[in-house]
C-alpha cells in the first residue's frame, strides 16, 4: 500500500478535514460524505468509478462509488496515487508539502503542457507534477 510521510501537524489537519467534511467540503463533493465518515479518509481525486483518498496517517486508499467492491482497497501504484495527491493538493494547498520537491535539475514537463491541470488526465511522464528530471525514468 502507498503511504506518504505526514507530519503530526498535517495528520491533525487531515483528521480535521475528515471530521469537518459534511460542512466544509464544496457542495459538489458532499455526496461523498458517508464514504468519508465510514472510511476515515479525505478525498483527493474523484474519478468516474473510484475515489482516491488520504487517511490521517498518510495511507492512500480507494473506494468504489459504483458499488463494485465493498470497503477500501490500497493504492499501490505511484501512477495512481501521485496524480491523486497532485489533484488533492490543488484543492487543499496544505497537502502540497506531501508532494515530491522539485529538484534543482528538473525541467518543466513538455509532454503535458497542453493538458496540464485537466482533471482525469494523467501525464505518463511527470504524473502531473509538471516537471521531470532529465534522464530519470
Ligand atoms: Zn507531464
Amino acid at each position: 500500500m502507498a503511504r506518504v510521510a505526514v507530519s503530526p501537524e498535517i495528520s491533525v489537519w487531515i483528521a480535521g478535514r475528515i471530521a469537518g467534511f459534511p460542512s466544509e467540503a464544496p457542495k459538489q463533493l458532499r455526496w461523498e460524505e458517508s464514504y468519508v465518515a465510514e472510511f476515515s479518509a479525505l478525498p483527493l481525486h474523484l474519478g468516474w468509478f473510484e475515489t482516491i483518498a488520504i487517511r490521517p496517517d498518510g495511507e492512500i486508499v480507494r473506494w468504489s462509488t459504483e458499488g463494485e467492491y465493498p470497503g477500501v482497497r490500497p493504492v499501490e501504484d505511484r501512477f495512481y496515487w501521485l496524480p491523486a495527491l497532485v489533484d488533492g493538493s490543488r484543492r487543499y494547498t496544505e497537502l502540497a508539502v506531501l508532494l515530491p520537491q522539485r529538484p534543482a535539475g528538473a525541467v518543466d514537463c513538455l509532454s503535458c503542457r497542453p493538458v496540464f491541470g485537466e482533471p482525469g488526465i494523467i501525464c505518463g511522464d511527470c504524473l502531473n507534477l509538471g516537471w521531470v528530471v532529465p534522464g530519470d525514468e
